[in-house]
């Protein structure tokens, strides 16, 4: 048997009658990272020494009598965004090289003490800024299932360790699709919660008003279980909610109202993707799921809302950057002003995307620029979200493709930020109307897999999963993993 490719409850299942270790499980997937992370760089750190010590832990309690439940025992990959207290954490920037975390984020602290075991922090897009982990400042990591192609991003290194059966599950963060567009390039499951769900503290800010963390896993019901525990209200951060979720949660496909874009722009889409989605209704509809078309015309402003929000927030956010507090250590040399200085260690160790977004930011938010831009997009921002809600009186959800295209060569986008930015195309509208949004494997397209996402009304996470949790028994792709033939093709 591969442990690798038990899911969460098979995992508890053998730990609870003696059949596995926590130690043998933890030690089948560093072995794992030790072959595969060579050729997919899915990891910025691994923390193999402490995993082991901390399995050994969970097997005395084991022996002890304790009960498998919640993440006990389950070998977890963190964003490199994420704190970890006594752990470099560098957002994958030059800048951040040597900043070892003083503190643990919330979401990290409770993925711990439900008992998950930390294998190590995952590659990303610089800051998080990027579509196919191309921006990080260390490495490329490539796609588990074809390495000449991108992981997508920005939480790449995420969804590549879980696609290559380097970790069961991982956490990322999604500010404008950063874990459903890699979700759906790799083949696995990844949601981006309700803004206000899950605590935001330690979590190194990309754009404060959208981030998001939330699960990556190869079956649904894995990534609800990481879903949960990550989620609810934390006194350190005061924009999460304390929120009952919507009593509608039922079972099956039965019954549901499922809305899809009618208008949807379609341009630069791969007709391939595009077939698939389409089947995806369509099994939707055999299972007794209602679909509607639906009209949201706001929704073609999303990306240009979302590019000036998040620029905007990067270059308030990326300020504390300096080289004083923060910054690679560079002495100052004799008689630099503090302007020179600090542009010195900002070119050194910021790169490309995050230079550009800090100068588009600083653009829209000086003064005069302000009103006209940032502050004018949070009122468009309004207008999506009450042209969502409306739609959500005719429908429970939306189910639209993740991504236009599957995994793209790497390179291919690297110099060509507008089309890079185009990948979100799907996935932006539902972190600028702040809602629930999920996205599972329900194809192969060029025989590389191809994401379905169900976006869900505010708070509605049950909902999602229920959909989610139906199509993927429709589907039949639930535990996919990278190098696994598919179980049926096109
Ligand atoms: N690709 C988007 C960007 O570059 C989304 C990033 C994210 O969700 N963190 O900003």
């Amino acid at each position: 048997m591969d442990v690798k490719q038990l899911t969460i409850p098979e995992l508890h299942q053998a730990y609870a009658k003696r059949e596995l270790t926590v130690e043998a499980v933890t030690g089948a997937y560093l072995d794992s990272i030790t072959h595969t992370d060579p050729t997919v760089r899915a990891f910025l750190t691994v923390l193999g020494e402490q995993a082991i010590q901390r399995a050994e832990v969970l097997d005395k309690q084991l022996a002890a009598g304790a009960k498998p439940a919640g993440l006990f025992g389950v070998p977890i990959a963190i964003k490199d965004n994420l704190c970890l207290a006594g752990t470099r954490t560098t957002a994958a920037s030059k800048i951040l090289e040597h900043y070892v975390a003083p503190y643990t984020a919330t979401a990290v602290q409770r993925v711990l003490d439900a008992g998950a075991v930390v294998l190590g922090k995952t590659n990303l897009d610089e800051f998080a800024m990027g579509s196919s982990t191309e921006n990080s400042a260390y490495q490329k990591t490539t796609n588990p299932w074809d390495v000449t192609r991108v992981p997508g991003g920005s939480s790449g290194g995420s969804a590549a360790a879980v696609s290559a059966s380097e970790a069961l599950v991982a956490l990322g963060s999604d500010t404008g699709g950063s874990i459903r567009q890699p979700a759906s390039l790799c083949g696995v499951v990844g949601l981006k919660p309700t803004y206000g769900r899950v605590s935001r503290h330690g979590v190194i800010a990309l754009s404060s008003s959208l981030d998001q963390v939330g699960p990556l896993a190869c079956t649904v019901s894995d990534a609800r279980v990481l879903y949960e525990t990550i989620a609810g209200a934390d006194p350190l951060d005061a924009t999460t909610v304390v929120h009952t979720d919507d009593p509608a949660t039922g079972k099956g496909l039965m019954g549901l109202r499922v809305g899809y874009l009618e208008d949807a722009d379609t341009t630069g889409m791969d007709p391939e993707v595009l077939a698939q989605v389409q089947k995806a209704l369509k099994l939707l509809e055999s299972a007794g799921a209602k679909i509607q078309p639906v009209k949201i015309d706001s929704v073609k402003l999303a990306l240009a809302l979302y590019y000036v929000i998040v620029t905007s927030e990067v270059s308030s956010n990326l300020a504390r950057y300096d080289g004083i507090r923060y910054g690679v250590d560079m002495q100052p040399k004799p008689k630099e002003t503090f302007l020179q200085y600090t542009t010195r260690i900002r070119s050194h160790g910021l790169g490309m995307e995050a230079q550009r977004r800090t100068l588009l930011g600083t653009y829209t938010l000086s003064k005069g620029y302000a009103d006209r831009y940032y502050h004018r997009a949070h009122e468009l921002q309004g207008v999506l979200e009450r042209d969502f809600d409306a739609v959500f009186h005719d429908v429970d959800l939306l189910f639209g493709p993740t991504s236009p295209t599957v995994a793209f060569p790497l390179g291919e986008k690297f110099n060509d930020p507008l089309t890079m930015y185009l990948s979100d195309i799907f996935t932006v509208p539902a972190n600028i109307a702040n809602l629930p949004a999920i996205s599972i494997p329900i194809g192969f397209a060029h025989h590389l897999p191809v994401g379905g996402q169900f976006i869900g009304p505010r708070f509605g996470e049950n909902l999602v999963f229920r959909a989610a949790l139906g199509l993927e028994a429709e589907c039949g792709f639930a535990n996919l993993r990278a190098g696994k033939a598919p179980l049926h093709q096109a």
